[in-house]
């Protein structure tokens, strides 16, 4: 082989945050306070910090490859910790503060973690798991309020301030481990996923080419997704490496209070799941002047699929531009986008939304293929329907521990268990997460197309479908309907909606008409409870 004459430059955070600080130091950054007040500050200031929070660390006793953990919602001291702690060649972990103090406890147990930084408004979340976990060493506050600290525990703003902010980071391997993230665990015990510098600053790079996420310099970046969520889709990263302003939204979801600091703060860019997005389009649409989001460039999708009603409401009534995306905690995680291709932008606008509406094609580095239950790969002919296998650089080739071994296949793709079709163009539909199904009669039956076509009725809020058992068919799909405000809608009228756009099999037996889907830890609809609630109302 004749070598490359070219460095061997390694990819890790630490470029990041010194090249932020040398270029971006008067770039803003927001952060929602809990009581709902803004705190401004710079990328001078969240530099310096991240670098003193590393020194600080280091005081603590946390070396190379430490886990420490945050247990926060999306705001600057977070974003400080997303760096500060790789940065010194440890690893942070961050804490799903929504699973229940049991399933967090066994994840801060396996993860070994050794320091904990944790928002004051969680410290009673904290007080449930903590004698769970003694790899503990400290407890550092993230303090909104002149509330006393617990016993023992640390001021982060206080440790900060101590230290001076030399930027002197260790050489890191890029391939050091730097990030910690856990699968919601819907299927067994979560499982950790352990990033490296090396993904997580490929991730970062891809999400800024214009083709994926097209996050530059001139964006302001309102990350909704939570930073405990896939490392909030890896915004902070691509934010950081661009210099764009970011602003977080602290604890607060409600729609109105997003879409004032959109309107405020003139976001450009906006990430988050399907049902958050539901609520800021019912708050649009039941308000169409109150704000003004003409600087919003786009508002990317993902975590479960974004109905294309959801997608036309906001383009049609608004005039907002939707990107859907697909990924997973195993993919760092952006996978695959649905970027309308050049040719089909002549297309007509039903063929453009059922193609925006699909999960899309990989984005560059990451490769797509679907198999059946046998291994064999099938055709992308948008017929055959079996498990996506995805790889690439910023896909895990394994957990963190010994679990899940069975997700990797021996030829080197990481299963999904989600289930595809893929048609010639190679645009990803997924039809349903394997465990959720409807399996009638030995016939598959999508949830998810069901579910955007309920989802498109003008009385519909939200509609999740899910298998209940039924004595001849093993499994029917049941529908959970959530109405609009003030709409009215009956089982009849959903059934004739439905009727001709799909086989009479696949028409749901029920519609029950509940007050709200139950949601997952990460906010989307949560099946296994409904099924746990509702599974046995046909027999
Ligand atoms: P969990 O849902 O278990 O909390 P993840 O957030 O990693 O963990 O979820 C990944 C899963 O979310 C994917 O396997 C897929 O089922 C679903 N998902 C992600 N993005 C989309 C999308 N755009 N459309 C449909 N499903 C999606």
């Amino acid at each position: 082989m004749l070598t490359g004459r070219m460095m061997d430059f390694p990819l890790t955070l630490t470029h990041l945050v010194e090249r932020a600080r040398t270029f971006f130091g008067k770039t803003e950054i927001v952060s929602t306070m809990p009581d709902k007040t803004q705190r401004r500050s710079t990328y001078a200031e969240f530099t310096s910090r991240a670098a003193r929070l590393g020194r600080a660390l280091k005081r603590l006793g946390v070396g190379p490859g430490d886990r420490v953990a945050t247990l926060a919602f999306n705001h600057q001291r977070h974003l400080e910790a997303y760096f500060g702690i790789p940065c010194i060649g440890a690893v942070v972990h961050t804490l799903n503060l929504r699973l229940h103090p049991t399933e967090l406890a066994y994840i801060a147990r396996h993860a070994e973690d050794v320091v904990v930084l944790c928002d004051e408004a969680l410290l009673p979340l904290w007080d449930k798991l903590k004698s769970d976990v003694p790899s503990v060493r400290a407890l550092v506050v993230f303090r909104s309020s002149e509330a006393p600290l617990p016993e023992g525990a640390l001021d982060y703003d206080a440790i900060v301030a101590a230290e001076d902010d030399a930027f002197d980071f260790p050489a890191i391997d890029e391939n050091a481990a730097a990030m910690l993230c856990y699968t919601s665990g819907t299927t067994g015990n979560p499982k950790g996923v352990l990033y490296s510098h090396r993904s997580t600053v490929l991730h970062a790079i891809m999400a800024l080419a214009a083709d994926n996420l097209g996050i530059c310099g001139d964006d302001v970046v309102l990350p909704v997704v939570p930073m405990f969520h896939a490392a909030a889709w890896g915004l902070p990263f691509a934010s950081v490496a661009s210099g764009a302003k970011m602003v977080f939204n602290g604890p607060h979801f409600e729609p109105a209070t997003l879409l004032d600091l959109m309107a405020r703060e003139r976001v450009t860019f906006a990430g988050g799941v399907p049902t958050i997005w539901i609520g800021i389009l019912a708050a649009l649409d039941a308000e169409p002047k109150r704000w003004d989001l003409s600087s919003m460039r786009t508002m990317v999708i993902g975590g479960s699929a974004a109905p294309p009603s959801l997608i036309e409401g906001f383009a049609t009534r608004h005039g907002l531009e939707v990107t859907h995306a697909w990924g997973m905690t195993e993919t760092n995680p952006l996978g695959t986008l649905a970027r309308l291709k050049r040719h089909l932008r002549d297309a007509s606008p039903k063929e453009q939304l059922y193609v925006r509406a699909s999960q899309g094609y990989a984005v560059a580095f990451v490769e797509q293929r679907h198999t059946d239950d046998t291994g064999k790969i099938l055709p992308w002919d948008a017929q055959s329907m079996g498990e996506l296998e995805v790889r690439g650089p910023w896909v895990a080739k394994s957990y963190y521990g010994d679990e899940g071994k069975d997700r990797f296949t021996s030829d080197g793709w990481f299963k999904t268990g989600d289930v595809v079709t893929i048609c010639p163009e190679g645009y990803v539909r997924i039809t349903d997460r394997s465990k959720d199904v409807v399996k009638s009669g030995g016939e598959w039956i999508s949830s998810v197309a069901l579910e955007n076509a309920l989802m498109s009725h003008p009385a519909v809020l939200e509609a999740a479908v899910f298998a209940a058992r039924h004595p001849k068919w093993d499994e029917r799909p049941v529908a959970a309907i959530v109405v609009k405000p003030g709409a009215k809608v009956t089982e009849a009228e959903l059934a004739q909606a439905l009727e001709g756009r799909f086989a009479k099999y696949w028409m749901p037996d029920k519609y029950l008409f509940v007050e709200q889907i139950p949601r997952t830890s990460t906010g989307k609809f949560l099946k296994s409870r409904l099924r746990e609630l509702y599974g046995d109302v046909l027999v």
